[in-house]
């Protein structure tokens, strides 16, 4: 069987059912955004990795190496902020190919630090090889979170409302922009119809160097109102469709609630309009949780950006609901590695 027909997240499925069996001391295993393992009583150690390679995740004409390090270790955190977990530790094992020089990686690192560092997480190991054919990048970050306060994929149920931090989709439009100017549209007409030069800025950041949503992840987990979060890497539908799933609930999310940048509603030119980012693009790095109503009134005093944008339901289907009230499914959909496009 070929991997495309199961996609990476089937074949992730596959790999957790088949080959973990996890003891005891193991909290969560495979299928959330961190493990968690028990090595105190009260507490879990988080722990999360993942990889970027180039030409699959970045392309060197136009990311500089100060943000792929700033990249690779704002999606690791990300994931440990998605458990409501505080960052710790820090291992980065690189994979370099021929013409990468010394100070690329001095970048690299310089964007890594900058980031771990603004989360007070140490650096402490890793691995260096060379690389037969592009750069790989594999960043774990361990953390720890109380057993209490983490906040897993599985705990939504129907009649929780769903909150999203920041806004969504500038990342993915962000990438286009890049792709676009690097793809010889050089037009600057074309590049001016985009939106305001600091609109157009503001979306390239976002997709090169994202924030991870630590505090606000921790502040949601410690308020103890939220009953499952997840990080927004894959796209919105994606994303929660994995609540769904892990959770055996469906949900409705309304399509005027959905958080966009000015950035982004007002960047023209683009081939998709602003809703299609947000729901399929990936890479925001926000938090997505859900809320049980009796508590959401406690979620004000947490002082974080929010936006409610839609509810859990017992039907176990996504739909968008348009702002005539009309209901369409949402089939979730986004970055899956293995799966053909459409
Ligand atoms: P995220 O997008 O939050 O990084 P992933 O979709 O990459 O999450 O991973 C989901 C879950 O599957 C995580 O628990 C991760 O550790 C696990 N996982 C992913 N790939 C593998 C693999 N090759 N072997 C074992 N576990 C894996
Ligand atoms: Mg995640």
């Amino acid at each position: 069987m070929r991997i495309s027909e199961i996609g990476e997240f089937g074949l992730i499925r596959r790999i957790g059912k088949g080959f973990s069996r996890p003891s005891s001391r193991v909290a969560v295993g495979i299928g959330d955004d961190a493990a968690a393992l028990l090595c105190s009583p009260s507490s879990a150690l988080l722990a999360t990795t993942d990889m970027l390679i180039e030409g699959v995740h970045f392309d060197l004409a136009y990311t500089d190496f100060f943000s792929l390090g700033w990249k690779s270790a704002a999606a690791n955190l990300s994931d440990i902020a998605a458990m409501g977990g505080t960052p710790r530790f820090c291992l980065a094992a690189l994979g370099l190919p021929d013409g990468v020089a010394v100070e690329d990686v001095a970048a690299f690192y310089r964007g890594l630090t900058v980031l771990l560092r603004r989360h007070s997480t140490d650096l402490v190991g890793g691995d260096t090889c060379r690389s037969g054919k592009g750069l790989i990048v594999s960043i774990t970050v361990l953390g720890e979170a109380g057993k209490k306060q983490m906040v897993l994929r599985s705990g939504a149920r129907a009649g929780d409302r769903i909150f999203v931090t920041g806004t969504l989709g500038d990342s993915a439009a962000g990438l286009e922009i890049l792709r676009s100017v690097e793809c010889g549209v050089r037009n600057r007409e074309k590049i001016k119809n985009r939106g305001t030069r600091a609109g157009i800025k503001k979306l390239i950041e976002r997709h090169l160097r994202p924030v991870p949503r630590v505090e606000e992840g921790r502040a949601v987990a410690l308020s103890q109102c939220a009953t499952a979060m997840i990080d927004v890497s894959d796209g919105l539908s994606l994303d929660l469709g994995h609540i769904c799933e892990e959770s055996g609930v469906g949900a409705e999310v309304h399509e005027d609630l959905i958080p966009l940048s000015p950035a982004l509603q007002g960047a023209g030119g683009l081939q998709e309009r602003p809703l299609r980012y947000a729901l399929t693009g990936g890479e925001d790095y926000e938090l997505l949780f859900t809320v049980p109503p009796s508590k959401a009134g406690k979620l004000a005093a947490l002082g974080i950006a929010i936006t409610e944008i839609g509810v859990i339901t017992r039907k176990r289907h996504i739909r968008l609901v348009g702002a005539s009230g009309s209901r369409k499914p949402l089939v979730p959909a986004g970055y899956d590695h293995f799966r053909r496009r459409k």
